[in-house]
């Protein structure tokens, strides 16, 4: 039998470099999977690409309150009881110093990254309360120290690893455990975009520079971050709930 057989899993920014690695990985295990994202377009290709009848998709902005319970309804009305919750959408901002970032940019990454995770997982909750689940949130290396120039984004990275640990302590006497994942540099769009930020046209040196920080001096890549989930969202983890996981290459060592 496969690991995630007959398991039910909702993935939010599931058209992005993780999400949809994630998905994938469930969907050759065995599960069910919701991935909800903003990105309509991004979804549909995902969708043309994996091609599963096991695979839903639901266009969705995880900011957005009613839209957060649209995806918590078609969740309920697709599988009933919920057994993964994948918490992951997020945004990077830009790269700013804190006196001169636009204010309107620091609601949205505090909208999406913070306000976004907690709509998911209180409405996600009551379809996992009977028989329990795991909650797995992207939070960061960022989530675990600051870094000039991205204040946003380590805020809410930080913000959300006080939203685990209070979650994990709500959810164990239900049997959901709540943890945190938290990657260093991965290999991907939102890294890219980093990068551009840190040295505007000068990606490759920005990305040279930030390897060299990291003790096994490369990125993360999006398997390495789904394989660490699989195991958080799996049985294997049955003990662990309330923690913050860096996959991080030795870097906050
Ligand atoms: P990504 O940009 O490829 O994926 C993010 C996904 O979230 C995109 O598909 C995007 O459309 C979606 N999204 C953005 N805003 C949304 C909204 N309002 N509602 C719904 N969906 C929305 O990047 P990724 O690396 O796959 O990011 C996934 C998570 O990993 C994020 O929370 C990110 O902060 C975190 N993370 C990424 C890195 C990295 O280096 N890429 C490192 C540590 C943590």
């Amino acid at each position: 039998m496969k690991k995630f057989e007959n398991k039910t899993v909702v993935i939010t920014g599931g058209s992005g470099g993780i999400g949809t690695t994630t998905a994938k990985q469930m969907l050759d295990e065995g599960a069910k999977v919701l991935i909800v994202d903003i990105d309509k377009d991004a979804l549909q290709k995902t969708a043309d690409e994996i091609k599963s009848e096991n695979l839903h998709v639901f266009a969705a902005d995880v900011s957005d309150e009613e839209q957060v319970k649209a995806y918590a309804d078609k969740a309920k009305e697709l599988f009933g009881h919920v057994d993964i919750f994948f918490n992951n959408a997020g945004i990077e901002g830009k790269v700013q110093p804190l006196d001169e970032y636009p204010m309107d940019l620091f609601h949205k990454v505090i909208d999406i990254n913070v306000k976004g995770a907690y709509y998911g997982m209180r409405y996600i909750w009551p379809l996992m309360k009977e028989k329990g689940g795991s909650i797995i949130i992207t939070s960061s290396v960022a989530g675990m120290a600051g870094t000039a120039n991205v204040l946003p984004y380590v805020t809410s990275k930080h913000a959300i690893v006080g939203m685990m640990r209070s979650a994990a302590l709500e959810g164990a006497p239900h049997k959901i455990r709540v943890n945190t994942i938290n990657p260093s540099p991965v290999d991907n769009r939102m890294m890219r975009s980093l990068e551009e930020g840190f040295a505007p046209g000068q990606g490759d040196a920005a990305k040279e520079n930030f390897e060299q920080s990291i003790p096994l001096q490369r990125y993360a890549t999006n398997e390495e971050v789904a394989n660490l989930t699989m195991f958080l969202a799996s049985d294997d983890s049955q003990f662990i709930t309330g923690t913050i996981n860096p996959i991080d290459g030795g870097m906050t060592a």
